[in-house]
């Protein structure tokens, strides 16, 4: 879906199709250049980084082997607790391999935080995170973030794998929705 399937719910466009893309490729080829002759495993967190996975997976020029995880954070409604529960695991052995999570956004961090001390307790040789997009919110919790896409406002963003209910995963791009449907 684009703009213009969803214009009566759309606030406003924060990052088009294009302006994605470029700067996907943009990491990709930090994470080409960081891992040269490594073996890297790239670690998507469903469902939210479908969409960064495939584009940043197809922007790299070196070998890559992928897997996934679905986690659920327990909280009150909108507000993430840090109690992370794995919903489904990974399918592959980290001991002394390079890993990196792939995130669709980082809020308060806390998601990230636990996942990634989860991960480190594995035995891998290394574990990093990329995340598309990241609110001013992740400062507060310490967590080093080795590639980010975008640095965004405090606000709610739908769009490239991030939902509101399920829904707008699937636009072509990142936007904030009007409040009426919310309300
Ligand atoms: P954290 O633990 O607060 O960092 O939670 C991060 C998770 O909350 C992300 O993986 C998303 O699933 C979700 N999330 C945070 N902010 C947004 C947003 O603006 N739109 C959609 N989902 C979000
Ligand atoms: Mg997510």
């Amino acid at each position: 879906m684009d703009s213009h399937d969803v214009q009566a719910d759309l606030k406003h466009v924060l990052y088009d199709r294009e302006q994605i893309q470029r700067r996907i490729a943009e990491l990709a080829a930090e994470i080409d250049r960081d891992y040269a002759g490594r073996d890297l495993l790239i670690v998507g967190v469903l469902k939210g980084a479908v969409m960064v996975m495939a584009d940043l997976a197809r922007e790299l020029h070196s070998h890559v082997t992928m897997d996934w995880m679905a986690v659920s954070s327990y909280g009150s409604g909108t507000q993430s607790s840090g109690v992370v529960r794995i919903l489904k695991d990974l399918d592959s052995d980290l001991m002394g391999k390079h890993v990196l999570i792939v995130e669709d956004i980082i809020d308060s961090g806390l998601t990230l935080s636990w996942l990634k001390t989860n991960l480190e307790s594995r035995g891998p040789a290394s574990v990093e995170i990329c995340a598309a997009f990241r609110k001013p919110d992740a400062a507060k919790v310490k967590i080093d973030v080795k590639y980010v896409g975008f640095d965004i406002p405090n606000e709610f963003v739908v769009g490239y794998g991030l939902d509101y209910a399920e829904k707008y995963r699937n636009l072509d791009f990142v936007g904030t929705l009007a409040p009426h449907v919310y309300e």
